[in-house]
């Protein structure tokens, strides 16, 4: 009973050519597949490892179509893709993303909505459109609180803590981008993510939680398994799963929650993609997040991942490439991965290292005595 998938020496659409794009592309080829990415950098991270690049904006109509004439099925790596022209190219070529999931996360606004209709708990919020609403709407909220941007804001960006009135003035620069979301802030005891994937077919696979620690908004590790109740470990298993099939997933997503010291999880984010918190799948798991993300957009059977071991990812943003060039010869149990980026830039994502270990406290404590992460 062999359903159609797409076979290898097919081509695979990328847009957007970062880490991800590269990582999924690394993925891709070794299953026999051609990639054309497009990204405005030349010899871009993806564009590095596959067959050809065009390079354009992500919301060149041109060159979009000619991605999409020149692809069997088209991913994107990122959910800030122009969703008029992600429309327009989905009437000439395969896009199992589709645009409906693009619509929903690239927008805060209708993601809450979104996840309130799945009766997916999240933090109480509101939508606020201007200084008023704010003050107003502050009085249902309470303090602290975080103004986020609906649009547009990734690692942090576009976001703002309130912690008492005064803060206010300093936030309303915020709103110069649009409507915003106005959100309780939740005193989480540990942060988590997990990445689920679905194919056309209906199976649906969940990997193993991840523990995230973040350092000025940006994920500095991840631990898995995640140090969690198992009643937390199955519903944020059933979260995923459920949305999966809601949104009809064919792809991987990733959500990202919070724990409380109660034990109750609340939904922060949703990621179409691959996602930093998975990249330990790589070494650490029976398929990695970008095989299995490729599996699921050629129409193959999905794998159960299984952990192999436990795994501590650190990332090695640019402040890091020093201090881990110069250790990386000491450490043979890291697994280093670097993205190809031309520029060291501060908190730019240069790379990551991956450690798999059962002590995963013992590997956090040696990667603080290196000092390279303080
Ligand atoms: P986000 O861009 O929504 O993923 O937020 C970036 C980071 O800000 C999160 O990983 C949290 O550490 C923190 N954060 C965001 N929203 C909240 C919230 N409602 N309560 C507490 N911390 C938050």
């Amino acid at each position: 009973m062999s359903k159609k998938h797409l076979l290898p020496n097919s081509t695979i659409g990328i847009i957007g050519g970062g880490q991800l794009g590269r990582m999924m592309a690394l993925s891709a080829k070794a299953m026999g597949y051609r990639i054309i990415v497009l990204d405005p950098t030349v010899d871009s991270p993806a564009g590095q490892v596959s067959d050809e690049q065009i390079v354009a904006e992500y919301d060149d109509r041109r060159a979009l179509r000619d991605l999409a004439t020149h692809a069997d099925v088209v991913t994107y790596e990122f959910e800030n893709v122009d969703y008029d022209a992600l429309a327009d190219i989905e009437k000439i070529v395969w896009v199992p993303q589709g645009t409906e999931l693009l619509s929903i996360t690239q927008d805060r606004i209708l993601e809450k909505a979104y996840l309130e209709s799945c009766n997916i708990n999240i933090a109480p919020y509101a939508v606020v459109v201007d200084e008023e609403d704010i003050r107003e709407k502050i009085k249902g909220i309470g303090y602290p609180a975080i103004l986020k941007t609906a649009r547009g804001g990734y690692d942090g960006k576009g976001q703002f803590v309130l912690r008492e009135e005064s803060d206010i003035e300093a936030a309303l620069p915020l709103l110069r981008y649009g409507s915003c979301v106005l959100e309780a802030f939740i005193p989480f005891e540990k942060e988590i993510s997990i990445v689920v994937a679905r194919n056309g077919a209906g199976q649906v696979e969940t990997f193993p939680v991840s523990e995230n620690v973040h350092v000025n908004n940006i994920l500095h590790t991840s631990v898995v398994p995640a140090k969690i109740n198992q009643d937390g470990d199955e519903e944020a298993h059933a979260i995923a799963e459920k949305l999966a099939e809601y949104l009809h997933l064919e792809g991987v997503l990733a959500v990202e929650m919070f724990v409380t010291k109660s034990g109750a999880l609340y939904v922060n984010e949703l990621a179409p993609r691959p996602h930093n918190s998975g990249h330990y799948t790589i070494e650490a798991c029976s398929i990695s997040q970008f095989t299995q993300h490729i599996r699921a957009i050629v129409g193959l059977p999905l794998l159960k991942p299984e952990l192999l071991k436990p795994a501590v990812m650190v990332n090695i943003l640019g402040q890091h490439v020093e201090g881990v060039n110069k250790a990386m010869g000491s450490y043979a149990r890291w697994f280093v991965h670097y993205y190809g980026k031309k520029e060291v830039k501060r908190d730019r994502k240069m790379g990551h290292i991956t450690i798999l270990t059962n002590d995963t406290d013992a590997v956090l404590q040696d990667l603080k005595e290196t000092q390279i992460w303080d």
